[in-house]
């Protein structure tokens, strides 16, 4: 399993549609101030379902969609689409392929699909879940993200080792179970 590219249109600095191609190995994204660099990782994190807009760097979910500038008008939608290898099937999935795609217009709505059909957030939230990618998953380390694993209470470490083993599903189903 790994990620094969990353369509961003709308999405804060990216008002045309740009497709991130990721091959093999390591990438690296490099570039001046302000040119974008760590609203590629935001869009990771927002398309895997992020909903902290702290943690997207902004005040409100509405800061995600490009503001326009100057010389290009505001865009009335975010979309972003990751596109994951799934050939080993990691993800309890039969396509060899796994597309997600989250889009927000400024009107508040928002569509999450998977391949293509609209699904709920929480479909996205169950697929990623114990593969360590999710959004709660540890595969996206951001500033300061270290000390806090260091110094975390037992029981948020507990968490931690609970995604990486696998078994954090049967806590979520427990717990989703027992609000019914
Ligand atoms: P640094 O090297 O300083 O970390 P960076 O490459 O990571 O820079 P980003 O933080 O990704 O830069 O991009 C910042 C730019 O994105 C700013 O110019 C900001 O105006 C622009 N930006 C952020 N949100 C939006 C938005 N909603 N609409 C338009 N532009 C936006
Ligand atoms: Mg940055």
């Amino acid at each position: 399993m790994y990620l094969k590219a990353l369509e961003i249109h709308g999405f804060k600095s990216f008002p045309d549609r740009t497709r991130l191609n990721f091959t093999g190995g390591l990438t690296a994204v490099v570039g001046p101030n302000g040119s974008g660099k760590s609203n590629i990782s935001d869009a990771l994190r927002w398309v895997l379902g992020e909903q902290s807009t702290k943690t997207l760097r902004g005040a409100k979910m509405e800061d995600v969609i490009f503001g326009g500038t100057q010389l290009r008008k505001a865009m009335g939608f975010a979309q972003v689409t990751l596109y994951i290898d799934n050939t080993e099937h990691t993800m309890p999935m039969d396509t060899d392929e796994v597309a997600i795609t989250r889009k927000l217009y400024r009107s508040g709505d928002s569509e999450y699909k998977i391949n293509d059909q609209n699904v709920r957030l929480k479909d996205i939230y169950e697929l990623f879940m114990d593969t360590g990618l999710g959004r709660d998953g540890y595969s996206m380390i951001g500033q300061g993200k270290i000390a806090e694993i260091v110094s975390a209470k037992s029981g948020n470490r507990r968490e931690i080792f609970e995604e990486a083993a696998g078994i954090s599903k049967f806590r979520y189903r427990k717990t989703e179970a027992e609000r019914k």
